[in-house]
């Protein structure tokens, strides 16, 4: 069998399927003190303004037990403070294009934590989850809300890339 260490940094440190399962308990077990948010296909549609079911409640659930919560996204800025306003006026940041690891030090300090107590959530493994990974904080994966929409072209092969990479390490069910 070929070995595949290379590709380590994309192996989340849970999953979960919805944002809304995740539950303040997990959240402390997995040594959590921040949370940062991905936007797309995570807290809402991909390219659109619609946030899922249950997250505005959820953030709150969160704020309410003590997490400080923020957006870490790639999308650009007015779309990232659209859905920051749906979410209670979260902070955001922006273009933040991950998985460079800048932006996970950033989102660490504006919430006073060590980057090991901040967990990333998020769905993509080649941005989110690599970029969580190797910045030291803690990565957990959704699975996807929704087909993108836009740029499918760009999607189609990284989601094939995501599957190939689950299925070869054991968590096809996953996809
Ligand atoms: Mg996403």
């Amino acid at each position: 069998m070929i070995s595949r260490t290379y590709d380590k940094d994309l192996i989340p440190n849970r999953f979960f399927d919805k944002l809304v399962d995740i539950t303040v308990e997990d959240l402390h077990n997995m040594g959590a003190k921040a949370i940062a948010l991905d936007i797309d296909n995570t807290v809402a549609v991909d390219s659109f303004y619609k946030v899922f079911d249950g997250v505005p409640a959820w953030v709150d659930m969160v704020k309410k037990a003590g997490f400080p919560v923020m957006i870490l996204t790639n999308t650009w800025t007015a779309r990232a403070r659209i859905i920051s306003r749906k979410l209670g006026n979260i902070p955001f940041i922006a273009k933040a294009e991950k998985p460079d690891g800048k932006n996970f030090y950033r989102a660490a300090d504006m919430m006073g934590v060590d980057i090991s107590e901040l967990v990333l959530i998020g769905d993509q493994l080649f941005t989110d989850i690599r970029g969580a990974n190797n910045a030291g904080a803690i990565s957990v994966r959704v699975r996807p809300m929704h087909k993108e929409y836009v740029l499918p072209i760009h999607y189609i092969p990284l989601r094939h890339r995501e599957h190939v990479f689950l299925r070869e390490h054991g968590f096809g069910d996953k996809i």
